[in-house]
């Protein structure tokens, strides 16, 4: 296992993650703003059930970005502590392949 490789792989999982989440930022505070002026009845506007709706969308995909990036920074502790590339339930090496497709997997494709 290439410990620089799997650095760049792990830092740029976590980049990518943290753009998607500062680009949702920006549409978040949209849609806000769209909330705000628009009629705050949002039981009897039909705009608000679609506000409603993209705030709970925002919501996901930054959950999912979050998610990605504590998974990356688990993956570069894994990566200090010498443990990075071994299954957490087997304790076998994960696949060189499994690891170029997936940099922040901890586990198998047996245990996954
Ligand atoms: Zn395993």
């Amino acid at each position: 296992m290439d410990e620089h490789a799997a650095r760049e792989a792990l830092l740029a999982v976590r980049e990518e993650a943290l753009t998607r989440l500062a680009d949702l930022g920006i549409s978040r505070d949209d849609v806000v703003q769209a909330s705000q002026g628009a009629n705050i009845d949002d039981e009897h506007d039909p705009e608000g059930s679609t506000i409603a709706y993209e705030r709970a969308l925002l919501e996901a995909l930054a959950a999912s970005a979050r998610a990605r990036i504590a998974d990356a920074d688990a993956a570069l502790h894994r990566l200090a502590a010498g443990s990075y590339g071994t299954c957490e339930v087997c304790r076998e090496p994960i696949g060189a392949e499994r690891l170029a497709a997936r940099p922040i997997a901890s586990r198998c494709l047996e245990h996954s």
